[in-house]
């Protein structure tokens, strides 16, 4: 099985994360695509968010139209109320799979271009696969500074159309693989949504209709 964690806020799910899923299912022939609300950002500690039991009803919702996507409460609030960490998240579902099973960590550019502020990152990155989708405002050409000097680019990288292949090496001689999907360009944002939400009247554009209903039902993200 080629299984994707595709972590989140997700306040909301836009269509934004499911174009991007869907690139990654297809182009990589995934099997299964996680889409894992987290309990607790660490590093979005400040901002105010809906509960975490609306944005996996609103997951639920995003991804009953393709039967690859699974909402997951692998990233659920912890117990001992810290923070969720995408490496210890990864590393607990490893546990679960089979050896041959190839998991992959699906994440936007900005995200990505974040790496090196998370968690015990380096060893991240070489624990999994990781698929990259472009997004506008960044550029996936400072990959290679942003993983500096914990982890290097091997070679050229290798196109194929919608895909760049890049592989990567550290100085203990792990080796990992990089996947680029630079042709998207999905211009949504969860905070431009929640603030256009907030105005009374607002159609609820770049929302899965399942999703926008359930927002007016549950009266979130009102101003
Ligand atoms: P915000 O706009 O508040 O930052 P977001 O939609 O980016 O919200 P998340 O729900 O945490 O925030 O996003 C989950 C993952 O999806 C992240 O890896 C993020 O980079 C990626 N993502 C979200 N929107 C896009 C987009 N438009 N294009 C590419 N990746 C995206």
């Amino acid at each position: 099985m080629r299984i994707a964690f595709f972590g989140g806020t997700f306040d909301p799910p836009h269509l934004g994360h499911l174009t991007i899923a869907r690139a990654a299912a297809d182009r990589l022939s995934l099997d299964r695509v996680l889409f894992a609300p987290v309990g607790s950002q660490p590093l979005k500690q400040d901002s105010s968010i809906a509960a975490f039991a609306d944005r996996m009803a609103m997951v639920k919702l995003a991804v009953a139209g393709d039967p690859r996507y699974a909402a997951s409460d692998i990233d659920a609030p912890r117990a001992d109320g810290q923070p969720n960490y995408t490496i210890d998240t990864i590393l607990r579902l490893k546990d679960t799979l089979n050896v041959e099973d190839r998991i992959f960590c699906l994440i936007g550019a900005d995200s990505f271009l974040s790496l090196r502020h998370w968690y015990r990152a380096f060893e991240l990155l070489f624990a999994c696969e990781f698929i990259v989708a472009g997004r506008p405002g960044f550029d996936l050409a400072d990959a290679e500074q942003s993983l500096s000097p914990s982890a290097r680019i091997v070679g050229d990288p290798m196109h194929t159309p919608g895909l760049d292949t890049v592989k990567l090496t550290n100085d203990a001689g792990k080796h990992a693989t990089l996947y680029f999907l630079p042709d998207l360009h999905e211009d949504i944002s969860a905070t431009e949504l929640r603030e256009a939400l907030a105005k009374p009247g607002t159609p609820a554009q770049e929302l899965p209709p399942s999703v926008a209903e359930y927002i007016q039902q549950h009266h979130l993200y009102r101003g």
